[in-house]
């Protein structure tokens, strides 16, 4: 019986590989450095291809066992053609039909999609937005992204392309962004654009992320600030998303979000105070459940909806 399905999760610096039960349960990982294979096309499928099967070999499974595989990729990706649009940070990918290139090695029903809609459909079906109709879960890394449930359903956008939530202007001048814009969202609170301005408050330009938590934790007051600042910025992104789409829930999952304590308040009064009183009211901020294993458990969800036709 086809009772499995594999989830890849593609990014810029590793691959992250699961098997996954009917249930939902991760019963074997893998994962592999995206960084030797990247260099060429050929190679990074490959090395894709080989890590799949070894995974379905490791359990004694067979390709009859798997009902379908799940890919996240880092980019806008046409769920319904299975076509790679482009990827910005691994070179060599445009418009490459990667749904019928695995499909022809591996024989097994493949999908994919964009990482942060699967991240979203794995906290959607398994982590902290279970049962809700109409949510978002934003991703803090060195891209920020979303992911849109709107009325129990993924929205992709006319061209696949919708929660860019990074590059939703946040200020009319500002500073330049990746994308040819200014202003940017991401260009506030983007993994590089935090540790710029760590390594200025904290005079240390080898400060990460969770040392600051850490700092935080200990009560040191330019730690407190320095989330409380990003938090600012959070908050007044999120009450344009809230005055905008009137969503129940709002899930804040990748590096930042583990310093979610420190946000938490700060991103609540800030949206109370900037957005429209009734949507305000109903919206609740939490952070990202899952981790690591969202976009496994969420490819899980994409084969389901896409074997079954949905
Ligand atoms: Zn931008």
């Amino acid at each position: 019986m086809k009772q499995y399905t594999v989830g890849v999760d593609v990014g810029g610096t590793n691959i992250k590989l699961g098997l996954v039960n009917r249930f939902g349960t991760i019963v074997e990982k893998a994962v592999l450095s995206t960084r030797h294979v990247n260099k060429s096309r050929k190679r990074l499928i490959d090395a894709i291809c080989i890590s799949i099967l070894k995974l379905i070999k490791e359990k004694r499974l067979a390709a009859k066992d798997i009902l379908g595989i799940g890919l996240g990729l880092p980019g806008p990706i046409d769920s319904k053609r299975g076509i790679v649009s482009f990827l910005p940070n691994i070179p060599g990918w445009k418009n490459v039909p990667l749904k019928n290139i695995l499909q022809k090695k591996l024989h097994i029903p493949t999908f994919i999609d964009n990482d942060v809609n699967l991240i979203t459909l794995g906290e959607w079906k398994f982590g902290a937005g279970q049962g809700c109709r109409n949510m978002m879960c934003m991703t803090l890394g060195t891209g920020v992204g979303a992911g849109l449930i709107l009325n129990n359903d993924l929205y992709r956008g006319e061209g696949f392309s919708a929660g860019e939530l990074g590059h939703v202007p946040l200020n009319e001048d500002g500073p330049a962004c990746n994308c040819g814009g200014w202003g940017c969202f991401e260009r506030y609170v983007g993994n590089t654009v935090l540790l710029q301005e760590a390594s200025k408050v904290f005079r240390n330009k080898d400060i990460q992320l969770p040392d600051i938590y850490r700092l935080a934790k200990q009560g040191d007051q330019r730690a407190i600030r320095f989330w409380e600042k990003t938090a600012i910025h959070i908050g007044n992104a999120l009450a344009g998303v809230v005055n905008l789409l009137n969503l129940r829930l709002i899930v804040i999952g990748g590096g930042v979000s583990k310093s979610f304590k420190f946000l938490d308040k700060t991103i609540h009064a800030t949206i109370k105070a900037r957005a429209m009183k009734v949507p305000a009211a109903m919206v609740k901020v939490v952070r990202a459940k899952l981790d690591d294993d969202a976009g496994i458990l969420g490819a899980q969800v994409l084969v389901k909806e896409s074997v079954s036709g949905r």
